[in-house]
Order: C-alpha cells, then structure tokens, then sequence
C-alpha cells in the first residue's frame, strides 16, 4: 500500500464518519519558499487525495506562521531590520516594499508556490488566529497549567531524559511589547484571568496585555499542540527533526493528551531534501532554489513524483540539472513497464494528470530535439519522427512543453545546451590536419542508408581507416555542427539534422 494511504488510513480511523479529516501543514514566513517545503506540502496534499480516495472528507490546511519572531538580519535584508529582530513577522515592514508586511511578502511567494504545485490548501495565518481570540481560552488554559507543562518538559526535553532542565520555570509564552512589538525581549511578571502584566526591557517600561486579544503568542513546543488541539488536525507531516525522542513532537504528544485532552495527529515525518553537491535548503544559506522558479522548469508533475514515489523517512538527493532526467526517465519506464513505483505513478496521474510528451519521448532526447527545432513545436515533432524509434509518434509536443524545456535549459540544464553552427560562421577549434579524414567521411556519409547506428560506424571506420583517434574525428564533428567539442550522440544529431544538412556544415 502507498504510504499516503496507510497514513490517511490511520487518520479515517480515528475520525467519527462524516467527520471531516483534517491534515495540517506548516511553514514560517521567514524566508522564500524553497524546493525543501514543497515536500511538507506535497506530502500532506498525497495524503488529502488518500483520504478522498477512502471515502473520507479531507480538509487541507496549511498554517503560515507570521508570529514567528525574525531571527536575524537575513543576507536579504538590511542592517536596519537589526531594529525587528525578535518582532513577530506580521509587525516588520516589508525588505521589498511592495507588501503591507514582511509576512504579506513571503505569504504571497508561498501562495504562487502553490499555484505552481498546482495544490490549493485552505491557509491559515497565525496572526489572524490568536489576535482575534480563537486561540484564547487554549492558551490561558496552557498558562494556567503551566507547572504541569514545565513538569513533562522536564522529563522529556530536559538535558537527557529525567533530568532536571537548567532553565527556570518557563511562562510557555512570549507575549508582544504592545509598543516596539519585541516577542523576545519581554517578560511576564504575573498573570491574573486574562490579563498579563508584562515588562519589556527594550522600552523599559511595564504593560498590561489581555489574552482575549491576543498580545503574543505560545513557545513553539506549545503553540504546535495548541494548533493541533483548536484545529483538530488528524494527521501532519513534518521535518524528521521534530520527531527525534525528547523533540516537539513527543512532547506535544503529552500536551495534546494531558493539558487539551485529544489525541496528537498520526505522525509523518518526512526526510529533507538535499543537493546531490551537498548540503541540505535552506532559505538562509542562499543556497536553495525557490518553488516557483523551479516549477517554471519543472513540470510539477515531475516534483509530486520525485516525492510520491519515495517513502517520506528518506532524503531526496537533488540536483537541478540531472534530477529532472532522472525523474522523467523513471517516470516513464514506471508508466511503460510497471515496477515497484507503479502505484505512485497511478496516484501522480490520477491526481495531477501527467504531461503525455513526457512520457512518449525521453526528457533528454526531448531537451536535443527542442534546441534544433529552435522551439517551435510542429517542427520538433518533424525532427522526432525522422528517428527510426519515434517514426509512429503521434504525441504532439506543445508550446507548454517548449517553454518548460527553455526554462530548463537557462536555469539547470547547462550540459544539455547546444546552438548549431550558421554555414560560413567559423569553425573555432578546427584541425587542419584533420580535414584530409573530413574529406572522406563526406563521401562515405553519402553512400549509406541514413540512420544513426550506420552513421556511427561509418564514422568509427573512417577514422580507423584514416589512423586518426575516433575521439579526435568525433570532436571535429562536433566543432563543426554545434561548435563545442562534446555533445548528443553523434548518429542520432546526424540522423535527426539530415544528411544536406550535414554535408553542408562539414563541407
Ligand atoms: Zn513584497
Ligand atoms: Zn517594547
């Protein structure tokens, strides 16, 4: 059975019929959206589509944390965003200028992110939830309990299990200075109903703040099963960090039981995603690709499928130009033979419908045959059918697809680009010593059947025949067709460029 069925098997089990499920999804509006979240989301939308698929109602959410305080001065921002950090994200103007927030700002990134997925989760923002009260009574409740709380943390996240924690007796909640706005520089002297006296050593003066309308938030091992609780989330995937023994969720487990009486959602933590060159995304090192540039290049389906087909405990190896070859070429054999990926091939098709060039033609061959046909897709079709394996092709190739592969081409694929030579542009690079060899294999090329494995030995025996490295005569192939000295294998690039074609650009 798929992963995503057994996880939203477990989650029916536990809702009362008729009852919808609910799947929580999350994310900090701290940074850009990058390729690393799209597995938190992906994850819990396969799930969503299992539940459906079992009878059940799924009710996606995805919970945009813009109380999250800023860390620090991100490499995007500048040295006066120093004056924000500790301020929830929904306070901080935004770096770019063009949102009411800094929140607004990253909010709008991960909404188009999901437009490019192509998935559609109800978002809910953590500002909105606790400023307009619905979170209170669960976090008064929280603080009034707060003894039991610092109790369990004790024992499941203390410095080694049953160890007594170091740290004094926390108030389990950062309330907001209701003047500069710092969730972290602020301290609770004393707590009476609803209403917090609180202290903020920034402006150095003491406030009063009511829970009812909010005035900060709950620490993160907190707010997570308060969420939980006030959602009645059955089921949510998150980074495998959180489910280490002693992490956020094992206590949120307890809370979940103890303080809010419900049961913690069914766990999936899933793997990271990392590049193959090393090094997990992340928003702050730079070094991640965001989703919506990533699924101009790649066809989302070809993401749900990197996803879908692994069990979430695993990392995804990533590297933006050969994953994509990768990805499609398993895709398609999946498609075309079967295999142990075959039920994640059927849920991707059924749920996202998968693009019928991708399957009928090899994503590399696809990228070669789109440079020479310079993207115009009747054309590329033309050039496909002149292989002798894809004489019968009747899947056209579109625009879309066109612009996919462009994409692809100017952001990743940078082994795969090639430019054909004008006849009477210069060959840079050619050998004079090898024009003699050239000479002849113009006329041998003439007197064979075209097709690809003939032009390849024809071309590996006039090279012996001439007593010149066949790598040396391949080069100068290259160097003369597409003016680099690597490239497509030579049969197929003759073959599909056709033989007048050929023969001018050597002669
Ligand atoms: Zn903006
Ligand atoms: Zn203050």
């Amino acid at each position: 059975m798929h992963w995503s069925e057994v996880a939203a098997q477990r989650a029916l089990e536990r809702t009362r019929s008729g009852e919808e499920v609910v799947i929580g999804s999350g994310i900090s509006l701290s940074g850009p959206v990058h390729v690393g979240h799209s597995r938190e989301f992906l994850t819990a939308a396969l799930i969503a589509h299992a539940v459906k698929k079992n009878g059940g109602r799924p009710r996606f959410i995805a919970f945009a944390d813009d109380m999250d305080p800023l860390r620090k001065v991100y490499p995007f921002l500048t040295p006066d965003y120093n004056r924000w950090v500790g301020c929830p994200l929904y306070r901080i103007p935004d770096p770019y200028g063009c949102h009411t927030s800094y929140a607004d700002h990253f909010l709008q990134e991960l909404l188009d992110g999901f437009q490019a997925l192509k998935i559609s989760p109800e978002v809910i923002r953590s500002s909105e939830m606790y400023n307009s009260g619905r979170f209170s009574d669960l976090v008064e409740k929280t603080l009034v309990a707060r003894e039991e709380v610092n109790e369990i943390l004790d024992q499941v996240a203390g410095g080694g299990r049953g160890a007594p924690r170091k740290a004094k007796k926390s108030w389990l909640f950062q309330p907001e200075c209701p003047r500069c706005f710092s969730l972290q520089r602020t301290r609770i002297i004393a707590m009476s109903g609803s209403v917090l006296s609180i202290y903020c050593d920034v402006c150095g003066e003491e406030f009063e703040i009511n829970l009812q309308a909010g005035g900060g938030k709950l620490v993160w091992r907190c707010d997570w099963p308060m969420r939980w609780a006030y959602l009645g989330v059955a089921v949510e995937p998150f980074g495998h960090d959180h489910s280490a023994a002693g992490g956020s969720y094992e206590s949120g487990q307890i809370f979940a039981e103890r303080i809010y009486g419900i049961r913690a959602p069914v766990p999936v933590p899933y793997g990271w995603i990392h590049f193959k060159s090393g090094g997990a995304m992340h928003s702050s090192s730079g070094k991640a690709i965001s989703v919506t540039q990533l699924a101009t290049a790649y066809p989302p389906k070809i993401i749900w499928w990197m996803i879908a087909r692994r069990d979430p405990a695993v990392t995804i190896p990533f590297d933006p130009e050969t994953t994509l070859l990768e990805e499609a070429r398993l895709l398609r054999d999946t498609t075309e033979r079967g295999g142990s990926y075959r039920e994640s091939a059927v849920i991707v098709e059924s749920v996202v419908g998968i693009r019928q060039s991708l399957l009928a033609y090899p994503f590399d061959h696809l990228t070669l045959v789109a440079q020479l046909s310079q993207f115009q897709p009747d054309f590329a079709l033309e050039i496909l059918r002149r292989s002798r394996a894809y004489q019968e092709a009747n899947v056209s190739v579109t625009q879309n697809d066109m612009e996919y592969i462009r994409k692809w081409l100017e952001f990743y694929g940078e082994h795969y680009r090639i430019r054909m030579r004008e006849p009477g542009e210069p060959v840079a690079g050619a050998r004079a010593d090898l024009r003699p060899t050239l000479y002849i294999l113009q006329s041998n090329l003439q007197e064979i059947d075209w097709e690809a494995q003939l032009i390849h030995n024809t071309v590996h025996e006039t090279a012996k025949n001439a007593g010149v490295k066949a790598g040396d005569l391949f080069a100068e192939l290259y160097r003369h067709v597409i003016s680099q000295d690597r490239g497509p294998k030579i049969g197929w690039l003759f073959e599909t460029l056709g033989r007048s074609k050929i023969l001018q650009l050597l002669a």
